[in-house]
């Protein structure tokens, strides 16, 4: 989930300077402090298969988070929703105060789903650059990857700036490292 925060200006340098730090403490091996896994589990195959509908801002992010996915392990590919899939992406105005959320709901089995529902909102996400960001970090929940305090990854929880609408080498890593 990426909550919506309104941050006054000490704050967000409170904010900074932990993430700096986070950053810094991170070493080897790069897979180890991903902030723990995602509460819906892992998906339980590399290969994706991604039914996108709602809000057409939403499709079209959701379509750019599968470019940021493909070059891990992961193998994913937009597919009709009237078929098998088992990814739903699926963007709507939500009334809650958040961007995006990643849910199991079959439940999660030995740390792993074999479905998993994305919800993109567009009642907070209103750029371009938040849409993206928003999708690629939920798809990272797809891939089980946890929340990151650093200032390269879209893995971050939270508005505070620089939103990053890309997965860095550890993020990367760690997909690499699950399946
Ligand atoms: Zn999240």
């Amino acid at each position: 989930m990426v909550r919506r925060q309104v941050r006054r200006l000490g704050a967000v340098l409170v904010t900074l300077t932990a993430a700096t730090a986070a950053t810094l403490a991170v070493a080897t091996p790069a897979h180890a402090s991903h902030g723990g896994t995602a509460a819906s589990g892992i998906l339980n195959t590399t290969a994706w298969r991604v039914c996108i509908s709602g809000w057409t801002d939403g499709q079209s992010a959701s379509s750019y988070a599968i470019t940021q996915i493909n070059p891990t392990d992961v193998n994913a590919s937009s597919v009709a929703c009237t078929g098998s899939y088992n990814v739903s992406s699926y963007a709507a105005s939500y009334p809650d105060s958040w961007y995006g959320l990643t849910s199991c709901p079959g439940g999660v089995s030995g740390g792993y789903c074999t479905y998993k529902t994305v919800q993109l909102n567009g009642r907070t996400a209103t750029t371009t650059t938040q849409w993206r960001k928003t999708a690629t970090h939920e798809f990272g929940h797809v891939a089980g990857l946890g929340h990151r305090s650093t200032n390269s990854s879209c893995m971050t929880s939270g508005a505070a700036p620089p939103i990053v609408t890309t997965f860095d080498s550890h993020d990367t890593d760690a997909i690499n490292a699950t399946y």
